[in-house]
């Protein structure tokens, strides 16, 4: 038996003076059982983490599955959106001076949802915090929302390799990772540096979803590669990692996103339930 498995949590084992324990003790959520944890991410912003989490959790949740989803990019959260629940807002209650207690806010179909959004008075209001701030924040919409019973917690990464994302990927028990990436070499590079990061944690990656890969054009229906010439499957070799799938950019998607039916549109559509049913 290894000496940190003898500490309850990261506090425990430093007033007992056991330093070594810092990265192998993992943080759990304490209203609630989630049993796997799924984190999306991606190198850069705007490339469709967010909109990929979205239709996992969507999917997920119409196989049966309990489902919740964290929005860990405090900064730039944006799943309450695709859900179309950025009106509602989370009932926060006390537990001491400093602590507080979150209730998720629920989708149509009952996906949980946690994100900066819904605790803001107003959606479009920033957050001008510095990092231990904002990972102190997210390490409490994490350990203090009342989940309940989860089979699969989503979390959606801030991009890049900073503060946050290297909380999320050291303290919590993250089961393994899906990349979200567009087509693009330097897109693919800044990328890569996730996949590094990922092995440097040990954290087991399942693959990628190369988003906005193609349009389809509505004269002659090919597939045009508006970023790059070379194929989804190219990309996905040079970061030496399983390609999930591919998806197109989907104006008709973009549209149901801004009426915030996108979860319908998610259920109506073969190829999102093709690449993404036999996933979990
Ligand atoms: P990220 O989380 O990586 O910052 P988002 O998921 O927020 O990116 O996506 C950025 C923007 O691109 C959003 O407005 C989203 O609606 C749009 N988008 C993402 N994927 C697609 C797609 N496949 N087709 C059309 N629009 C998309």
């Amino acid at each position: 038996m290894s000496e940190c498995s003898s500490c309850k949590s990261k506090d425990d084992c430093k007033s007992k003076g056991i330093t070594s324990c810092e990265t192998s003790i993992k943080v759990l959520p304490k209203y609630g059982n989630v049993k796997n944890i799924i984190g999306v991410i991606s190198g850069k912003g705007g490339v469709g983490k967010s909109t990929i989490t979205g239709i996992m959790a969507t999917i997920l949740r119409k196989k049966g599955f309990k489902v919740g989803v964290l929005d860990a990019d405090i900064t730039g959260p944006s799943m309450p959106r695709f859900f179309g629940i950025n009106a509602e807002r989370s009932i926060i209650t006390p537990i001491d001076e400093n602590i507080v207690k979150f209730q998720p806010v629920e989708t149509e179909s009952g996906i949980k949802v946690m994100s900066m959004n819904l605790i803001t008075q107003l959606e479009d209001q920033p957050v001008i915090w510095r990092g231990p701030v904002i990972t102190g924040v997210l390490n409490q919409m994490y350990t203090n929302t009342e989940w309940g019973d989860l089979d699969y917690l989503l979390i959606d990464m801030p991009p890049g390799t900073g503060d946050v994302a290297l909380t999320v990927m050291q303290d919590f028990p993250i089961k393994e990772m899906i990349i979200v990436s567009t087509p693009q070499d330097m897109v693919s590079m800044i990328v890569k540096k996730m996949v590094i990061m990922a092995g440097k944690l040990g954290i087991p990656i399942k693959g990628v979803v190369e988003n906005m890969a193609y349009i389809i054009c509505t004269g002659c229906d090919k597939k045009l590669r508006v970023f790059s010439k070379k194929s989804a499957e190219e990309h996905a070799e040079y970061l030496g990692i399983p390609l999930i799938g591919e998806l197109p950019i989907d104006l008709e998607f973009t549209a149901a996103l801004e009426d915030g039916k996108a979860e319908e549109y998610v259920l109506d559509n073969p190829l999102y339930l093709l690449i993404f049913e036999g996933l979990y």
